[in-house]
């Protein structure tokens, strides 16, 4: 007897990285092997040179096939076994071994919209939806477009063993998220990126695509962002810390906003519930802060942080590593 290995991997497409996955048939018994691929259509490599490395990082069982079919979350390598320059993954994998003392928990919040024959899931074919106000958390056939799938993407992640904490229906028709978390940099990181793998693949069976692009719709309608929840062990033993790491996030709010995902001056204009990307700021129960400090977390002198900036299509492992290295670098002095 065989069993099925769905290879998944980050490509090199710019300015955003796609998943890209394909099967492996492994006798039963035998590990999974390393596995290769053509990066010349990934661009990943030239034509002249193409191969690429994919080398498993987390194995989880595949919700979707079952039986013994698992997932493969892979980081792309090099041949000569060197991350290769779109693998994003290794550079946090570092700086969670340099402040690991710190032990650094991230919690995500996935906001995305699905599509359906190529306009936003529940928009009419002719004119426009009505405003927003309702959709949020919303019930019914008159504002709810893609629970099915909501459902049925939820069931997979639980199954698969990821770390999904909760899904709610968003501000725009047709707009959901998901949490992951919380876990260190590098394992929040690795179940997002298979947790928007299962979301394409579940969605798939119902004729709906997902997307992660932050302003999918232009004018008076929200963005798609990731929400990032961030402690440090100090940061859930007391406050101060937790003071601490809004001064040293505001330190290096450019860096920041640059490597938060494609587009983002398009959702971050301080409407719709954002700070404007220009200005850095932070505040208790502010959703229009770029950081916000929870209410709860300031009543009970400790906890963490909501970095509210992040783009939906962010990569997770260039953002929980940058607020690593930010926060535990200043509070290492
Ligand atoms: P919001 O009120 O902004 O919508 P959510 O409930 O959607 O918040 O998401 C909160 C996220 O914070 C969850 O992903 C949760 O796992 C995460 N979280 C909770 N406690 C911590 C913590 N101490 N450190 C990091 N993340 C946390
Ligand atoms: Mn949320
Ligand atoms: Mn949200
Ligand atoms: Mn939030």
């Amino acid at each position: 007897m065989s069993y099925r290995a769905e290879y998944i991997w980050i490509d090199g497409s710019i300015p955003t990285s796609k998943l890209r996955s394909k099967t492996k048939v492994v006798p039963s018994g035998e590990d999974l092997p390393i596995w290769g691929f053509d990066g010349s259509s990934t661009n990943q490599a030239p034509g002249k040179n193409s191969d690429c490395v994919l080398r498993p990082v987390l194995v989880l069982p595949d919700p979707i096939r079952g039986g013994d079919d698992v997932l493969v979350m892979c980081e792309v390598l090099t041949v000569d076994m060197e991350p290769h320059p779109s693998n994003t993954r290794a550079a946090c994998v570092a700086t969670e071994e340099k402040y690991a003392s710190f032990e650094p928990w991230f919690g995500i919040e996935q906001e995305y919209t699905f599509f359906k024959d190529g306009r936003v899931h529940g928009w009419p074919s002719h004119g426009y939806p009505a405003p927003q106000g309702g959709y949020y958390c919303g019930v019914g056939d008159d504002e709810i477009y893609g629970r099915d799938v909501v459902e049925a993407h939820t069931k997979n992640c639980m199954d698969a063993g990821i770390a999904i904490s909760g899904t709610n229906a968003e501000v725009m028709i047709g707009q959901w998220e998901f949490q992951v978390g919380p876990l260190g940099p590098v394992a929040t990181s690795d179940h997002l990126w298979l947790a928007r793998w299962l979301l394409y693949r579940t969605a798939e069976d119902f004729g709906i695509a997902a997307t992660l692009d932050p302003k999918p719709v232009k004018g008076d309608w929200n963005g798609a962002g990731a929400h990032t929840n961030f402690s440090t062990k100090q940061m859930r033993e007391s406050y101060e810390p937790i003071i601490a790491a809004c001064e040293a996030l505001g330190t290096r709010a450019e860096e920041h906003i640059d490597h938060y995902g494609a587009d983002i001056e398009h959702r971050l204009t301080g409407l719709h519930e954002t700070a404007p990307w220009t200005e850095y700021s932070y505040g208790v129960s502010n959703r229009g802060a770029s950081v916000r400090i929870p209410w709860q977390v300031a009543q009970e002198g400790k906890g963490y942080i909501e970095d509210r900036r992040p783009n939906a299509n962010c990569d997770p492992y260039v953002v929980t590593r940058l607020i690593t290295e930010t926060v535990c670098s200043q509070a290492a002095g």
